[in-house]
């Protein structure tokens, strides 16, 4: 009995379905029509091995037995060709799912086969130059594997756009490789070479298309990947039918990775997950960095979680430690508000980089919040065609000197041109998304080069204006260009660098580093002075404050009008230290947003040196600007 080709083919399926089996795939139409197909492959597999068997012993084997033996070999070849052939279809086409006549004629030829394998004459050759089956039933059977193979070539061909090109070489090799060894077979019945076509192209498909490592994440365990994701996803909204894609993100993640490590950051979410998916029945998809998401069917799922007391859960290290995780669980029905992959992952990109108001909230996507994201797409446009086309103008609000009593210098604030499209648009909206949109660099030398200009055209020194602030974003306080750029246009305007004081948050004073320090000394040695802006919104570091060198410290309001609240004692408390810390080291203070007489009062009784806000003036254009300086020098 010669059965080395069977043995091999064999082994090779049995390798295949164990590594299939034993991973995680994702649950597509195709990924679920192609776990049939392995199947009966694996079954066809044996199932030939069988019938040679009972042909090597047809004379002590019962008639019956073998019969049957072909019957089901003839059967399962017929279906592997059936599922290769609806696999390929639903790789190609866009509605997934079969209308009841699509399916009968997918299966028509099949049903054929079967009946006439049930009740046609099957004959037996055993001789010594070899054995096999013919006969009607053999004749119907090659008949329907040729219908099967040239269907599937023709549908692959006609829908090759739908797919990448080198699964439709892989598909078209497979299927012609088959046929030319179908052909041989034929041709020499003896030598039982078929199942050597059906291991090549499960080969072929295993790894070009079906490889559930490709979809398993490679950092946490028990999850699908981004492309996983948006592979079902795009089945998903092919389907039309409701569908919910909620996304666990843990929004402290690089401070955890700091703490324990980038791994348990992975395994936290990998746990989470798994207690998700429990309530949410879904699998898992690592889609960023920090996030896991679910396609979830049913909305009952999504309820039961939202009434859940996930919020509350405690998490730890794989060694027990306890920490402390900040995280938000978003919930976004589809299609009603995104109804195509690239609308969905706009629509998670949007609330990925949206901060939470607490740090473990749920949010359900709103109509509100479509809205809140077309109108950011709105300004995104605005901004992005704003800086290249002149669409930015800077406004100027004076600052008071409460020693001279007289206003010294103002700040320069960028506004976006164009009020009557979106109306009039805050800059802490569009400086924060010109810095993630890579615009920030060109912006800031726009509003600088607008300084310089307007300054050296009206020569505003002569109305006693004795610096500028220019506000400096975060971004660009760690660009290595930042003081040849400044200096550059400080020079083209014969300007000198004591003119400007550069403002940067107290945000991004403590977490900008070593290159901040380098631009900072660079730019203080050419004479420029600094400001730390919005001191009392960050967390500021008390010892390399009073070392970094700034001239200036501008206090937020926030610091400054709970002192004039009911209850004001506290804050007036916190308030008067910060002044008394500040002016014992040497440094100015500005106090921003002053808006009545009484916080005046205040706040030049204390010895804050300047005043700053809307009590003075609001910010400026350049004409009334200048007005307000002449008329107030
Ligand atoms: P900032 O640097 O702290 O600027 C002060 C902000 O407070 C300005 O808001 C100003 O209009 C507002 N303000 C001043 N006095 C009062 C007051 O009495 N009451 C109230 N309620 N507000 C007052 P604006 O112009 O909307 O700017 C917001 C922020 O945008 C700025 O905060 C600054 O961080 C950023 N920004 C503005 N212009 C630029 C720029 O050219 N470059 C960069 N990188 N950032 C800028
Ligand atoms: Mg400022
Ligand atoms: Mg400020």
């Amino acid at each position: 009995m010669n059965l080395g080709v069977q043995i091999v083919s064999f082994s090779v399926m049995l390798t295949i379905a164990f590594v299939y089996f034993t991973n995680k795939h994702i649950k597509l139409l195709s990924t679920r029509i192609y776990t049939l197909y392995l199947s009966v492959s694996l079954v066809y597999s044996f199932t030939e091995i069988f019938t040679i068997y009972t042909l090597y012993n047809i004379d002590t084997i019962s008639p019956f037995v073998n019969r049957l033996a072909h019957q089901l070999f003839i059967c399962t070849l017929v279906l592997i060709l059936m599922f290769l052939f609806i696999y390929v279809d639903m790789l190609t086409r866009k509605q997934k799912r079969y209308k009841p006549i699509e399916l009968i004629v997918s299966i028509l030829p099949a049903v054929f086969a079967f009946v006439m394998t049930a009740f046609g004459d099957l004959e037996y050759h055993v001789g010594d130059d070899g054995m096999y089956s013919y006969g009607p039933v053999v004749t119907v059977l090659y008949c329907c594997l040729c219908v099967y193979a040239l269907w599937t070539v023709i549908t692959i061909i006609r829908r090759r756009r739908t797919i990448p090109g080198h699964i439709m070489i892989i598909v078209l090799c497979g299927v012609s490789g088959w046929v030319a060894i179908g052909i041989v077979q034929m041709l020499n019945p003896t030598w039982l070479i078929e199942s050597m076509g059906v291991s090549l192209m499960q080969l072929f498909i295993f790894l070009s298309i079906e490889n559930p490592r490709e979809y398993n994440d490679a950092d946490v365990i028990g999850a699908l990947n981004r492309h996983a994701f948006e592979m079902m996803l795009n089945e998903r909204c092919e389907n039309g039918k409701e569908f919910y894609v909620v996304t666990f993100t843990l929004t402290n993640s690089e401070l955890l990775k700091n703490s324990v490590g980038v791994n348990e950051v992975y395994n936290i979410l990998g746990w989470s997950a798994l207690k998700l998916s429990g309530v949410l029945r879904s699998d898992f998809y690592h889609t960023a960095d920090n996030s896991i998401s679910f396609i979830v069917k049913h909305k009952a799922c999504c309820e039961k979680l939202i009434r859940s007391d996930f919020d509350k859960v405690e998490f730890s290290t794989s060694a027990g430690v306890k920490v402390n995780t900040s995280f938000k669980l978003t919930f976004i029905e589809c299609p009603k508000y995104a109804d195509s992959v690239e609308k969905i992952t706009e629509l998670m990109t949007h609330i990925l980089h949206t901060k939470s108001k607490s740090e473990r909230s749920i949010l359900v996507v709103s109509e509100a919040i479509i809205d809140e994201i077309n109108y950011l797409a709105g300004v995104e446009k605005l901004l992005q065609y704003a800086v290249k086309n002149n669409g930015l103008e800077v406004y100027y609000q004076p600052i008071y000197s409460t020693a001279k009593k007289k206003f010294v210098s103002a700040e320069a604030l960028v506004r976006l041109k164009d009020k009557e499209t979106l109306g009039f648009i805050s800059p802490e909206i569009f400086i924060p998304m010109a810095e993630r949109m890579g615009l920030i660099s060109e912006l800031g030398n726009t509003v600088f080069e607008n300084v310089c200009r307007f300054a050296r055209q009206n020569d505003i020194k002569q109305y006693g204006v004795e610096y500028i602030e220019v506000n400096i974003s975060a971004v660009q306080s760690v660009d290595i260009s930042l003081p040849d750029r400044l200096l550059d246009c400080m020079s083209r305007y014969g300007i000198s660098s004591d003119f400007f004081n550069l403002e940067i948050t107290e945000t991004a004073a403590v977490e900008a580093g070593e290159l901040l320090d380098l631009n900072m000394s660079r730019l203080k040695s050419m004479g420029c002075g600094f400001s730390m802006d919005d001191f009392g919104t960050g967390y500021s570091n008390l010892s390399q404050m009073a070392n970094t060198g700034f001239d200036i410290i501008k206090l937020d309001k926030s610091l400054i009008w709970p002192c004039f609240e009911d209850n004001g004692d506290k804050p007036k408390t916190i308030l008067n230290s910060c002044i008394a810390m500040i002016n014992g080291l040497g440094i100015s203070i500005v106090a921003e947003g002053v808006e009545t007489k009484e916080q005046v009062d205040l706040l030049t009784e204390k010895g804050v040196e300047y005043l700053q806000g809307y009590y003075f003036s609001k910010p400026m254009n350049e004409h009334d600007y200048l007005n307000f300086v002449q008329n107030n020098c």
